[in-house]
């Protein structure tokens, strides 16, 4: 499943690890629980969504909005991985790297995000 990154990708894989490193370190300083949950994932070194989701809720239930950050980061992650990042999704389009530049960890494109939001 690994394959050869390009710049980009190194360089926002980079940038992904380092966010997910922070919002860990921040989330482990919040309270105690978190910090149980917060080593349990900085244990690993693979990231695998569907085994730590059960942590993500946890961690959903007590800190919605970095646990949302968190979760788009590694899934970000894994899509570096699958070599699909910077692919929207839902409709299949490129993301322009502007919008991967200020938001790493975006994964939809910005018509389809509004589209969701929209439909919230
Ligand atoms: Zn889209």
């Amino acid at each position: 499943m690994q394959k050869e990154l390009t710049p980009f990708e190194e360089e926002m894989q980079e940038i992904l690890l380092k966010k997910r490193q922070d919002i860990l370190e921040k989330l482990a300083k919040s309270n105690e629980d978190f910090q149980a949950l917060a080593s349990q994932m900085g244990a690993k070194d693979s990231i695998d969504m569907s085994v730590e989701s059960l942590v993500f809720k946890k961690m959903e239930a007590m800190n919605q909005h970095e646990a949302s950050v968190l979760r788009s980061v590694d899934y970000a992650i894994i899509r570096i991985r699958e070599g699909r990042y910077g692919i929207c999704p839902k409709c299949g389009c490129r993301i322009p790297e502007e919008r991967l530049r200020a938001i790493p960890y975006a994964v939809l494109c910005i018509s389809c995000k509004n589209q969701e939001e929209a439909g919230k």
